[in-house]
């Protein structure tokens, strides 16, 4: 069962063959699949439809991983699923999706896509991104379309084989993340195909093909054209889902934090102060933890690490400069953020906890009188107290602090007021007061 046949485009070329590979080889059983995306694919083949699963399903399994949901690709044009199942829409305006309901699942559906270049489904801008993409296509055209060798096997539940028209069986059998087709341009056609790259590769530990990972770094920069909301989803896939600190380490070696984190990918190259970087590793340890044990987690905690050190950097300036001590972190965390927003774009819902996180670490330091009553009922208490402790943790400031509101929340009545005392024997505020309550000017940034 090997049919090949070469398609030749612009110069490059992909070898696209037929391998079928059987069960007794894949060994993929049916009850580790999802009942409602098997329903849906069946009721397609009835219909007459070619259907397969495919995507990241197939090849977490492949590797022996728990997937996180299944696609179904099919012959059936969206309408043509429309009319299959009554429960169902259209969503998506750059790729055209439908979500079936099938019982309590929602399988996302997608039509095989083709790559009919200078057609008017399929619009590119400058760059040579794709802003519109709806050319339908045959299966082979499908597999060619998608990024990675591994992320195009079709798994066929009527008979059970796995079609791999690009080589992406061998590829994950050796280990290897390889982009389909010329990388370079599949780069430019969609950047965030790089952060899907070095997602892979922290998420699954597996290498990237020399071709593969050659142009990341030089293509990095391509990101800029990608919006900051999309960003926003990709940044939360990389750093917040399990492998948030080996991710992070592989953004650093192929200079994507720049395009995210500019300021920050600034600071941490100087590497002046070192427990900036730590303070971001211990963040991220933290996240990876917590998702391991189940425990939820928040956006604002990782960003109020990510933009750290931006936020304390400028927060010392505006002090030097004669500042109120709160006011300056007020002032450089909204700058800060502010200026973050252009690439990365955090939803307010998050900016809101950003914030209250940053504000608690000088609420934090005051520890006379009802201060430390009042802290401890703010509702960020516990993300501003724990954030305290990475700083500390991190080397930036000494430890002691951390260690006080660890024994205040625990304390009762008599030995707060203990607590409180011993605490006025100490410097209450690090730095010198001045008088100087100069309002700060506007920033001007310069990238
Ligand atoms: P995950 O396990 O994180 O869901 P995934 O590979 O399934 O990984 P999805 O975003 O769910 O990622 O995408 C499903 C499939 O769609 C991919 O496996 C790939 O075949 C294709 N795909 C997704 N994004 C792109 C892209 N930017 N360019 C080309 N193909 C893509
Ligand atoms: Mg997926």
């Amino acid at each position: 069962m090997f049919s090949l046949f070469n398609k030749h485009k612009r110069g490059t070329h992909i070898d696209i063959y037929r391998d079928a590979i059987s069960q007794e080889y894949h060994g993929i059983e049916h009850r580790d699949l999802s009942p409602g995306s098997l329903r849906v694919i069946e009721i397609l083949q009835h219909a007459g439809f070619q259907a397969y699963l495919v995507g990241g399903g197939i090849r977490d399994l492949l590797l022996g991983k728990h997937p996180k949901d299944f696609d179904v690709a099919t012959s059936a044009k969206p309408q043509e699923i429309q009319r299959l199942f009554r429960k169902s829409r259209i969503i998506g305006r750059r790729f055209q999706i439908v979500h079936v309901r099938m019982g309590a699942e929602i399988v996302e559906v997608t039509t095989f896509r083709g790559s009919a270049e200078n057609s008017d489904h399929q619009q590119a801008n400058a760059s040579g991104m794709l802003v519109r993409d709806n050319v339908f296509g045959s299966v082979e055209d499908d597999a060619v379309r998608r990024d990675f060798t591994m992320n195009a096997l079709y798994y066929d539940p009527s008979n059970h084989e796995v079609i791999d028209f690009v080589g992406g069986y061998d590829d994950l059998e050796d280990q290897i993340i390889r982009i389909i087709g010329d990388a370079d341009k599949r780069y430019r056609e969609d950047p965030v195909r790089m952060l899907r790259a070095i997602r892979f590769v922290g998420k699954l530990g597996l290498k990237l093909a020399e071709d593969t990972a050659e142009p990341i770094s030089r293509l990095a920069p391509l990101l800029r054209d990608v919006s900051a909301s999309r960003l926003f989803d990709e940044v939360l896939k990389l750093l917040q889902a399990g492998h948030g600190l080996a991710t992070f380490k592989q953004l650093v070696k192929y200079d994507l934090l720049r395009p995210l984190f500019p300021q920050t990918d600034d600071i941490l190259r100087e590497g002046d102060d070192p427990h900036y970087e730590r303070l971001i590793h211990l963040a991220l340890t933290n996240t990876d933890a917590r998702l391991a044990e189940g425990k939820s987690v928040t956006p604002a905690f990782l960003y109020a690490a990510l933009y750290w050190p931006q936020v304390h950097r400028r927060w010392q300036e505006l002090e030097a400069e004669g500042n109120n001590r709160a006011s300056s972190l007020l002032i450089a965390g909204s700058e800060t953020l502010d200026f973050n927003q252009q690439f990365v774009a955090v939803p307010k819902r998050f900016t809101i906890t950003v914030r209250e996180i940053w504000d608690l670490q000088v609420k934090l330091e005051k520890r006379h009188g009802r201060r430390p009553d009042s802290t401890l009922e703010h509702p960020r208490f516990r993300a501003g107290y724990d954030f305290l402790l990475l700083r500390e943790r991190a080397g930036e400031i000494p430890g002691g602090l951390g260690e006080w509101w660890t024994q205040y929340q625990i304390a009762d009545e008599s030995d707060r007021r203990a607590l409180i005392a011993s605490a006025q024997t100490e410097v209450e505020d690090p730095q010198p007061k001045r008088r100087a309550r100069k309002r700060p000017q506007r920033p001007t940034h310069v990238d």
